[in-house]
């Protein structure tokens, strides 16, 4: 726009605002893939990310399933994209953001770490993310969403080094309409927790319990990547079992645990089947549960898996074959489960306070 002597795009001409518009789609972004942790949006080519930016994204490393910052330093320094993108929904090691933020500006490239998923971590101020570890002193932009381990309302939040403040704040007119002053509310509220020191105690019991889960589910048996966590998840390769993620999610859902199955990098089962599971320790912690009770969800978790075996497809032209979708768990199992979830969700009210009789009463 300033070549040619504008600063208001709607008074340019259609041939400059088409070239405008070319050059904007045309900017590189360099993310963590999907396939080893990144996000939809940092670039998976079905999403508006992917045709908005010309993205190139690294994996973890094949052997370790780690960040390896010199492969990631190598391919900035060839690809140089505008953005250089940190951060992860499935990836349960530390980050160095400090040696993020070098490549950065040795490529010169902006910094932007998306910390939807850990925010109430960084929040907090667990060990994982201090110094080195904490987004928000190198990058310089830094995206969250509110509703995750921050625990507030479903929502987002944009912060920015000084530098890049006035073009973050451009969600109206880009991508925003009219303000949502409840959703606002709630942010203020979840806000003011996240700064107090009960909320540190929480952030730390997350990462305690995760911990524990994941030293729990590999005494049973299960094959947790990277051998734990040092955050609030944790991904687990089932394909020990003979199941695909697919199967492994519904049968520990249908003992009443709630997990998603997740692809593990490089997943030979692709996106949609996958050959993980995610699961983390956030809303566990918020109804009181601690290190005991990690131990109990393994196990429960580990039973289930073992008692799951897939089924046979009956008809068509794949009759006779394994089917990746659908499986079955000894019944028995699945009861013994589901009491023993019952039992801990019982032991742990999700609303202490509230008088559960009277409600049943008034609503029916
Ligand atoms: C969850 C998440 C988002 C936001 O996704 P929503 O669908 O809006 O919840 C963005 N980035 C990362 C890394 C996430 O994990």
């Amino acid at each position: 726009m300033e070549s040619v002597g504008q600063t208001d795009p709607s008074k340019l001409s259609d041939a400059e605002w088409a070239e405008l518009r070319h050059a904007l789609g045309n900017q590189r972004m360099l993310g963590l893939n999907y396939y080893s942790g990144g996000h939809l949006s940092h670039g998976y080519r079905l999403n508006a990310s992917a045709t908005m930016f010309e993205v190139q994204s690294y994996d973890v490393d094949r052997e370790t399933n780690l960040l390896d910052y010199d492969t990631i330093r190598d391919h900035a320094r060839t690809f140089r994209p505008l953005i250089l993108l940190a951060g992860y929904s499935a990836y349960s090691r530390r980050i160095d953001f400090s040696i993020f933020r070098e490549i950065a500006d040795e490529v010169g490239a902006v910094l932007m770490v998306d910390m939807a998923h850990f925010a109430g971590l960084v929040a907090g101020k667990v060990d994982g993310f201090a110094g080195p570890n904490d987004p928000v002193a190198h990058a310089h932009v830094v995206t969250t969403t509110t509703h995750k381990t921050l625990r507030g309302p479903r929502g987002g939040m944009v912060l920015s080094t000084d530098e890049f403040g006035e073009y973050v704040d451009k969600g109206c007119p880009m991508v925003l309409g009219g303000p949502m002053p409840h959703v606002m509310a709630a942010k203020a509220v979840a806000f003011t927790e996240a700064s107090t020191p009960e909320f540190k105690t929480y952030a730390r019991a997350i990462v305690d319990n995760a911990s524990a889960l994941a030293s729990a589910c590999i005494d049973n048996g299960m094959d947790i990547l990277t051998g734990g966590t040092d955050n609030h998840l944790m991904l687990a390769n089932i394909a020990h079992y003979g199941l695909t993620g697919r199967q492994a999610e519904s049968a520990v859902r249908e003992a009443n645990v709630t997990l998603n199955r997740n692809s593990i990098p490089f997943d030979p089962n692709g996106a949609w089947y996958t050959s993980g599971l995610r699961f983390g320790t956030p809303a566990l912690t918020s109804r009181g549960m601690g290190t005991t009770e990690m131990t109990e969800i393994a196990s429960i978790m580990a039973s289930v898996l073992s008692a799951t075996k897939p089924r046979a497809i009956t008809r068509g032209r794949l009759a006779g074959q394994l089917s990746k979708a659908r499986a079955t768990t000894d019944a028995e199992t699945v009861d013994a489960a589901r009491a023993r979830v019952h039992d801990l969700l019982s032991a742990f009210p999700l609303y202490p306070d509230l008088d559960l009789d009277y409600l049943k009463k008034s609503f029916t």
